[in-house]
């Protein structure tokens, strides 16, 4: 359970303003979704909380330590000890069978194949993915490759969860089998979660709604 906090983020792309000012507090154990129109700094503020970009000014706490001033590398080991992700088009990799895919944080932190194997073969019951353990990922259905990636995203019991819409890439059916999923395990686990969607449906599986409008957090709702 560990809270994130971003302070008056600013960030630019070159002359294109991103973010001008956000601000967000993300409970221990809270899901939020943020949303907003398209090119309003979403998926910016996500990859700022996530440790992906260092903003230009203003500041990024998570667990209650400073992380938007730690170097490339810090941030690096960051991402991959404590926090879990999850993209609109699941990113496993192809080759590698669905339990593979769902070991890999395990084996980037260091756990050995055949306990990283065993860690990761309980969330094929739990995600209804029995049976396919073995398969490769690129032959996976998309429902199915979500919620590998799902999997992929808590095994290492992630002190946080960022998802970019998590079921974009899905119809409106599967997409509510993987927020199910999402939102049950993260609870489970007590796994805070920051998700980024344009589908209001989605958004709904959230404790709270930000929305993010010309680079600002402008409006807080209640889901
Ligand atoms: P959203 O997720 O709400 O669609 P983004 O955070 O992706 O918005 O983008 C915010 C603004 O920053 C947009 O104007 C977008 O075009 C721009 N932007 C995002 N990423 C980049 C990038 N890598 N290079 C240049 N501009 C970018
Ligand atoms: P999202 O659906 O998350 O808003 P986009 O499809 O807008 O994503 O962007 C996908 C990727 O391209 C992101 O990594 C984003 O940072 C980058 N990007 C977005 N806008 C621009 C841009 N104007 N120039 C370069 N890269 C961009």
């Amino acid at each position: 359970m560990k809270p994130i906090e971003a302070r008056d983020v600013v960030l630019s792309f070159g002359e294109t303003p991103a973010l001008r000012g956000a601000s967000v507090s993300v409970a221990p154990g809270e899901i939020v979704a943020i949303m907003g129109p398209s090119g309003s700094g979403k998926s910016t503020l996500l990859h700022c909380l996530a440790g992906i970009l260092a903003p230009d000014a203003g500041e990024i706490h998570f667990d209650g330590r400073r992380i938007d001033n730690l170097t490339e590398n810090e941030r690096s080991v960051l991402r991959r000890q404590q926090f879990g992700f999850v993209f609109q088009f699941g990113q496993l990799v192809p080759e590698l069978t669905a339990e593979e895919n769902v070991a890999l944080p395990l084996l980037l932190n260091g756990v050995k194949r055949a306990a990283a194997l065993k860690q990761a073969r309980p969330w094929f019951a739990r995600l209804g993915l029995a049976g396919l353990e073995r398969r490769r990922s690129g032959e996976l259905s998309g429902g199915q490759a979500q919620r590998v990636a799902l999997a992929r995203g808590l095994v290492a019991r992630p002190g946080a969860l960022f998802a970019d819409e998590p079921t974009g890439a899905l119809d409106s059916l599967t997409g509510e089998q993987v927020m199910d999923l999402l939102v049950a395990s993260a609870r489970e686990q007590g796994t805070t979660v920051v998700l980024v969607t344009h589908d209001a449906r989605v958004a709904a599986y959230a404790d709270r709604q930000v929305i993010v409008r010309d680079g600002k957090v402008n409006a807080l709702v209640r889901s």
